[in-house]
């Protein structure tokens, strides 16, 4: 899978694409992260020292607070990043974030790593992108949640982080048959019985649910199931 990344804070991805499962990924060439920076993409004027230098935001039309991304720079770094030769008709999607999006899940996480070699984020920033962005490209709008960040660099990260671990091999051997059973978003570890050592609580024994040393897996399933999963 690759994933091209339009932003114009790349450095904002280095540390958390590079660690753990996500960094492995990567070293394995399961996953391919390749960035565009519409700053990259603006066009500097042949004479420097005019003063026509376009800058990636403007002021929005019929008014308003804020600052709106401009089309031309995204359109510029999207067509960039459509002419990797490895990039195929029909196994590349292109989204763009925006809070009032369609809301992402696991279910579209698990279609997108089936269907897809190749998938476009493209981040926002100030009020958004001009809208012609989306229309031009029939980009499909995705919101991680109800709520408005400052910019679509971690909605970002959560796509590709959601999708990466859908990729057959990322999670490794050990982590994905683990993922084939049940799991559970209620989990322990040793120790068995954990001793709170501070304040009002302190002394309290905090214990394991017994079900999951019984030994029994039918009841451990059920359990698990109780507890909810994705
Ligand atoms: N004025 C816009 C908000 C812009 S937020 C509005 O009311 O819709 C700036 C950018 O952050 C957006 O363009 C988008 O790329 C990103 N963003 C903010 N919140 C998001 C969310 N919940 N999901 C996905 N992207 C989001």
């Amino acid at each position: 899978m690759r994933f091209h990344i339009i932003t114009i804070f790349p450095e904002i991805f280095d540390s958390y694409i590079h660690e753990s499962i996500l960094g492995r990924a990567i070293k394995n060439k399961l996953v391919e992260m390749k960035f565009y920076n519409p700053r990259d993409f603006v066009k500097v004027p042949k004479n420097k020292n005019q003063n026509n230098y376009k800058p990636v935001d403007d002021r929005p039309y019929g008014g308003g607070p804020g600052m709106v991304m401009r089309a031309e720079p995204i359109l510029s770094a999207v067509a960039k990043a459509m002419t990797d030769k490895k990039v195929k008709k029909g196994k590349v999607k292109i989204i763009i974030f925006s809070p009032s999006g369609k809301k992402f899940d696991t279910a579209y996480a698990k279609k997108s790593a089936q269907k897809y070699t190749d998938i476009v984020l493209i981040s926002g920033r100030y009020e958004g992108i001009d809208a012609r962005v989306q229309k031009i490209l029939r980009a499909e709008e995705i919101s991680i949640g109800d709520y408005v960040l400052t910019g679509g660099e971690l909605p970002a990260m959560v796509l590709i982080d959601s999708i990466s671990r859908q990729i057959p091999g990322v999670l490794g051997k050990f982590e994905s048959l683990e993922e084939e059973r049940v799991s559970s978003s209620e989990v322990y570890t040793r120790p068995e019985i954990l001793k709170y050592p501070f304040g009002k609580a302190q002394g309290k024994n905090y214990k394991v649910p017994k079900v999951l040393l019984s030994g029994n897996h039918k009841l451990i399933e059920n359990w698990k199931k109780s507890k909810g999963n994705l």
